[in-house]
């Protein structure tokens, strides 16, 4: 994931003419602090997990970006994930710089107590380097709003005051902020409203597959659904549904919510995940995983527009092979960056302590994403290069020229 992100980094530089020396500062992280988490296990064993937590640029502003618990978290997925996090804020204009933390570990195996005790252990180990000023975590894989309560209490008991806006992603009781749920999914519908109005495909009746039924996927499809757009098939790790009428998207979500898997649906035939991508439509959204959209299934994407609700579910190769057949993909750092903005706008309430309406939240993501999305767009017309170049082109500028204003210390 690594090499992949300094590939991306070192093909803009070259096409932007970055100074040499910007360029070398921003291959390198800023800061990398790895941590022991010692936790009592419910059984009295102690285990000791390593964390991490990884800031890559603050030219710009505190650091943010997630905190993930997983058994392949490790240094240098958190890199490439707190620099793709830069490029992320940089795009949509978010004063911050990126950052990544997680630990290695398996959290579908923990019990609420032991993640509670590991979580405080590992932030009051961060506690150096997190704050509203300094970095602000939010959830990511396996870590949600609870994670965050216990983040957020636990550095405030050290600091002996209430600070909300340490992280975000919150309970709304805590000065979380409404829409946030919403936020990632809520960004790729408006992206790919934007984009469809572009490649003159009417969203009434467009025909949309989902891969990935979960906080991103499973919100963008209600959205297209409410639309009237035919949302034909979803799946999510047990597989998926296909139905060429249409799925009836808000009875989906209301059998998800029992607990069950979108297999359990039974207006439809199933499909399998790999299936799935290469159903003929016009909008495809992976929003599972990374490593989807591969060299090996890439010439059998039948979609017109991909937006990339996932982060890197598509390979390098696999771009190329698209960018060939002449296939639009709304990279990642465009289409999921709904999530982060909303953030945003969390730690800003906070801050003040004046909370928003709902509507003004999406009225301000609206315009977040579409402004992001035109300038991509634009520049990709202006440069002849693909929507993922153009938009880290734009991005990796944005940080460069923060870096040559501010110049170097000492
Ligand atoms: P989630 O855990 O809520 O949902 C993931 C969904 O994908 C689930 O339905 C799961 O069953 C399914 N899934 C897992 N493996 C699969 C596979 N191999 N094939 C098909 N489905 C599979 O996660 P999420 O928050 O929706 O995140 C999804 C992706 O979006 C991740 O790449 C994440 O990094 C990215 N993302 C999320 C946010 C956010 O705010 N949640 C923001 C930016 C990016």
């Amino acid at each position: 994931m690594l090499e992949v992100a300094l590939a991306q980094l070192d093909a803009v530089a070259e096409r932007l003419a970055l100074d040499p020396g910007i360029h070398k500062r921003l291959r390198q992280p800023q800061r990398s602090l790895i941590v022991s988490v010692p936790t009592l296990m419910d059984d009295g064993r102690l285990e000791v997990f390593t964390g991490f937590r990884v800031q890559h640029d603050l030219t710009l502003g505190p650091t943010k970006g997630g905190i993930r618990y997983h058994p392949g978290v490790n240094l240098g997925e958190v890199t490439a994930l707190a620099m793709l996090m830069s490029w992320k804020c940089a795009l949509i204009g978010l004063p911050y710089g990126g950052a990544k933390g997680g630990i290695c570990c398996d959290a579908t195996r923990m019990s609420q107590g032991e993640l509670e005790r590991m979580t405080r252990r590992y932030t009051s180990e961060i506690l150096l380097v997190i704050g509203p000023d300094q970095d602000i975590p939010a959830p990511d894989l396996y870590t949600n709003e609870q994670t965050m309560a216990w983040m957020m209490d636990t550095y405030s008991m050290h600091r002996g005051i209430t600070t909300p806006g340490v992280v975000t992603g919150k309970p709304l009781l805590l000065g979380g902020s409404l829409g946030r749920a919403e936020a990632t999914g809520r960004g790729v519908y408006y992206v790919v409203k934007a984009a469809a109005r572009d490649h003159d495909v009417p969203m009434k009746g467009a025909r949309v597959v989902v891969q990935g039924f979960g906080n991103v996927g499973a919100v963008a499809a209600k959205l297209f659904y409410e639309e009237d757009c035919r949302v034909i098939a979803v799946s999510d790790s047990k597989g998926g549904i296909y139905n060429a009428n249409g799925l009836n998207i808000a009875q989906v979500l209301a059998e998800d919510a029992e607990g069950g898997s979108v297999t359990q649906h039974r207006d439809g035939d199933r499909i399998s995940n790999e299936e799935i991508l290469e159903l003929e439509c016009d909008i495809l959204i992976p929003a599972a995983t990374e490593g989807q959209i591969t060299r090996k299934n890439a010439d059998r994407i039948r979609a017109r527009i991909v937006a990339e609700g996932a982060n890197g579910p598509t390979t390098p190769e696999a771009d190329q092979i698209l960018a060939a057949k002449g296939t639009t993909v709304i990279p990642d750092i465009l289409a999921n960056a709904g999530g982060v903005a909303v953030s945003y706008f969390e730690w800003v309430q906070d801050l003040q302590q004046y909370f928003w309406h709902e509507h003004q939240i999406n009225e301000r993501l609206s315009e977040v994403m579409i402004s992001a999305y035109q300038r991509v767009v634009a520049l990709s017309r202006k440069e002849q290069v693909d929507l993922r170049t153009a938009a880290l082109m734009l991005a990796v500028k944005r940080v460069a020229d923060g870096k040559r204003l501010r110049g170097l210390y000492p």
